[in-house]
């Protein structure tokens, strides 16, 4: 149907294209088709409540995208406008105190009293060797890592904040709590050693590199991609829902979709043990989402929360833990875990004159069709009473909702896939190539592969130099740098 390109990727996202960007690179002719009617797959930004504001309507913080080996390469810092803040992020108590990560360990530490050393001692050995923590933690974990004193300096620290050992360094309430509210974005019961990982990871590029936020909005990432792709011949349709691997005869078959999608397009040519291990293949809890247009600043209690473009919601470690424990149930916590994005504090053009926007999700059973507006809006209320005042419109949805949005996020799952020890091992299989599929050509290349979520294009970029060395014989990697 479509021997018109050598490659063909199914899907937009962030690593559809950064697999589509790295073939055509490569010299292949590349066709990328998407089922939506707008590229970009998690990273897309819209109006969605009312004109002139503009909403991340999934990804809106970026420590990955300015970690990853892809985006370093492609140049993403010189193509776009990323404002690094010197808050990474902030965590407000119901005493009215805060705890503030700063890009600045040490400014961190102060203000984190008794618990300031602590912070220090756990943080200072991953900060300082950031490369190292990067090489083992954006690549497939069956490999040796380059920095081995690193990993082990990092498997101490995820040992004791993955067990019931994760108290013992702190004696108050706000270093933990932060750490909590970081490990939470993995959305699962805690503790437990795949959150802790993944945790430890984004605090320390929280310290290190900082959380980014694009000007414009997420949107920019996928339209530098895109950009770029059409720059070297690629073609993108949009509109397009791939529905057979039949449908496709390119040489390469990249595909941006979850396990689940791939059993469903493959039918009956897949190997049945390996279906099987798809099949095994687990989704983790959902999260429903609200944005919200605002009238001015949030009231935040805390007013050094102003200035932190992200903030965790949920109250202190124990109060997170039983949010997560309880979703992890089928439950909806009376205190969910609520991630809030206050983009507008670093790119004031997301909303007219004066005003804001904010974005939010909820942690929430697999698949809950609950609408979330009230649950996140009482949550925002208990750290910034008032905040109802400042509403101007809502747009949200549910876990349910989400999926349909994009089926990569099954029930709601925008991890696209249960983040745990075994699936860190096997995304989707244990192997050294989890890429590839046994089907001749046909490649996972979505955050159902290593290293798993966020807007990095590494999963993408594993698959696509996979395939560039196994189908077309091209083992050198092809430059990404802007201009070439
Ligand atoms: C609410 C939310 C908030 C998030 N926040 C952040 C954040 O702040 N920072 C961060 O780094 N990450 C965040 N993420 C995660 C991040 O967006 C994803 O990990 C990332 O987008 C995964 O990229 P991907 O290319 O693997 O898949 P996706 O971005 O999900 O893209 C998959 C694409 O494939 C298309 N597709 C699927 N099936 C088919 C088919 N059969 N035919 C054609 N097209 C198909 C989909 O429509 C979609 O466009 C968030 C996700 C969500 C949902």
């Amino acid at each position: 149907m479509n021997a018109e390109a050598d490659v063909t990727v199914v899907g937009s996202g962030p690593n559809g294209l950064a697999a589509a960007v790295t073939m055509a690179r490569a010299g292949l002719s590349v066709l990328v088709l998407e089922r939506a009617d707008t590229i970009g797959g998690g990273a897309r930004t819209a109006e969605l409540t009312l004109p002139g504001f503009h909403h991340d309507v999934c990804s809106a913080v970026h420590p990955m995208a300015m970690a990853s080996p892809f985006f370093r390469q492609f140049g993403l810092a010189d193509r776009i406008e990323l404002v690094v803040p010197d808050v990474s992020y902030g965590h407000p108590l119901d005493d009215g105190s805060a705890g503030i990560a700063y890009r600045d360990l040490g400014r961190t530490a102060d203000g984190l009293g008794p618990d300031g050393a602590a912070w220090t001692r756990l943080f200072a050995p991953l900060v300082d060797q950031i490369d190292g923590v990067v090489d083992f933690t954006t690549n497939q974990l069956l490999r040796m890592p380059r920095s081995p004193l690193t990993a082990v300096a990092f498997a101490l620290r995820a040992l004791e904040q993955g067990t019931p050992l994760w108290n013992r360094r702190f004696a108050q309430d706000s270093a933990p709590a932060m750490l909590t509210g970081v490990m939470a974005h993995s959305m699962a019961r805690m503790p437990q050693l795949a959150s802790a990982g993944a945790g430890l990871v984004l605090a320390a590029h929280a310290h290190a590199r900082g959380w980014p936020i694009p000007i414009g909005g997420s949107q920019a990432i996928v339209d530098a991609l895109a950009e770029d792709l059409r720059g070297h011949g690629g073609i993108i349709r949009t509109g397009v829902d791939v529905t057979s691997l039949g449908e496709l005869d390119s040489r390469a078959v990249l595909l941006d979709v979850t396990p689940r999608a791939l059993v469903a397009m493959a039918g009956e040519r897949l190997p049945a043990p390996y279906r099987r291990a798809l099949e095994r293949y687990r989704y983790g809890n959902g999260a429903a989402k609200v944005d919200f247009a605002l009238s001015g600043p949030v009231p935040w209690t805390n007013t050094a929360l102003a200035e932190a473009p992200t903030v965790h919601l949920g109250g202190n470690r124990a109060q997170i833990a039983e949010a997560e424990a309880q979703t992890s149930r089928g439950e909806h916590s009376a205190n969910p875990y609520v991630l809030v994005s206050q983009p507008s504090v670093v790119d004031p053009g997301r909303a007219p004159d004066g005003k804001q926007v904010l974005w939010a999700y909820s942690h929430v059973p697999s698949g809950s069709t609950r609408d979330p507006v009230e649950d996140v809006t009482r949550q925002i209320e208990r750290f910034a009473p008032g905040f109802r005042d400042v509403v101007l419109a809502t747009a949200s949805m549910s876990a349910s909702e989400l999926e349909s949005y994009n089926p990569n996020y099954v029930g709601g799952d925008i991890g696209a896939g249960a983040i745990s020890i075994r699936q860190l091992l096997r995304r989707p299989v244990l192997s050294t190539n989890p890429w590839r599929t046994p089907l001749a050509g046909v490649y996972l290349a979505s955050a159902a592969t290593p290293p798993g979520p966020a807007v990095h294009g590494l999963a993408g970029w594993h698959a696509a130099r996979h395939a560039l060395a196994e189908v077309f014989g091209l083992r050198a990697s092809p430059s990404l740098a802007p201009g070439s």
